[in-house]
C-alpha cells in the first residue's frame, strides 16, 4: 500500500519531545514508508504510553531547535507528497520565529501562531503577515500576559475561521507547546488542561472539514512536568476523540 493510500486512515501521530526518539521516528518515516511516524490508534497509544513512562527523562529542546523539527516535517510531508497544503497551527506559548521565517514566502504553508507578547523571542507581532508570495499565509495572534482559556478559545474561532475562507489545508501540523498553561513556570499564561482539550477540538473541526481529519501533533515546550503531562493527555484525548 503506498504512502498517500496509507495516509487518510491515519488519526492519530505523537512526536515525542526526546531528540534522539524524534529522530528516529522521522528517520524510520522515510526509509520504512511511513511505518513509525503515522502510526493507528493502537499503535499511537503505545506511543503515548511510552512517552508517558519516558517523562522522568525527557530533557528539553528550545525553540528554535524545535522550529527545525517542524520544518523538517513540513518539508517531509510535501515531498513525499502526503500535502499539497499544510497549516501550522502553534500554539507554543513562545512565537516560532524560525517556523514563520523559513514559510513566510511560501503560500503552500499557512502559519498561525498564538504566543505571549511581548515577550521571548521578541517575534510575532499581527504585523507580520508573510512575504512575497506568501502575503497573507501568516496570521500572528500575540496576547499579553495573563491570557485565559477564554481569550485563546475566542482567537482560534475567530482566526481559523478567517483563515478557512482562503486556505483549505490537506494537512494540519499543531506546534503542540504546553508552556502557556497556568502552571508553566516560565510564562505568564493562564491556560489549564481543559482549554488545550478546547484547542485540540477546533484545529479538529478544521482539519475534518478540509483534510479528512489528518492531524500531525508536535510536542514542544512545557516546563511543569504535571501540568505537560496532563496537558499532553488532554491534547491526545480530544485527538482521539474526533
Ligand atoms: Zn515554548
Amino acid at each position: 500500500m503506498s504512502l498517500n493510500q496509507n495516509f487518510p486512515k491515519v488519526r492519530i501521530t505523537l512526536i515525542l519531545e526526546n531528540e534522539s526518539k524524534l529522530l528516529k521516528l522521522l528517520a524510520t518515516s522515510v526509509r520504512n514508508e511511513n511505518q513509525e511516524v503515522f502510526v493507528n490508534k493502537e499503535k499511537g497509544e503505545s506511543l503515548v504510553k511510552e512517552f508517558l513512562d519516558d517523562i522522568s527523562i525527557r530533557y528539553e529542546i528550545g525553540p528554535s531547535k524545535m522550529n527545525t523539527v517542524i520544518n523538517t516535517i513540513s518539508d517531509l510531508l510535501i515531498s513525499i507528497e502526503l500535502a499539497e497544503k499544510v497549516l501550522i497551527v502553534d500554539w507554543d506559548v513562545h512565537h516560532g520565529n524560525g517556523t514563520q521565517h523559513i514559510f513566510e514566502g511560501d503560500p503552500s504553508v499557512f502559519y498561525y501562531s498564538l504566543h505571549q507578547y511581548p515577550y521571548y523571542p521578541g517575534s510575532g507581532s499581527e504585523t507580520e503577515k508573510g512575504i512575497g508570495e506568501g502575503i497573507d499565509f501568516t496570521l500572528n495572534r500575540p496576547l499579553r500576559a495573563g491570557a485565559t482559556d477564554k481569550s485563546y478559545i475566542d482567537a482560534i474561532e475567530h482566526d481559523l475561521e478567517k483563515i478557512e475562507k482562503n486556505f483549505k489545508a490537506d494537512l494540519i501540523l499543531i506546534s503542540a507547546g504546553f508552556d502557556a498553561h497556568r502552571d508553566d513556570p516560565l510564562a505568564g499564561m493562564l491556560v489549564s488542561e481543559d482549554g488545550f482539550w478546547k484547542f485540540t477540538e477546533l484545529v479538529s473541526r478544521y482539519a475534518w472539514r478540509h483534510a479528512d481529519g489528518r492531524i500531525l501533533s508536535v510536542l514542544e515546550g512545557g516546563y511543569n512536568l504535571r501540568a505537560l503531562t496532563d496537558s499532553t493527555l488532554a491534547h491526545i484525548d480530544c485527538l482521539l476523540k474526533h
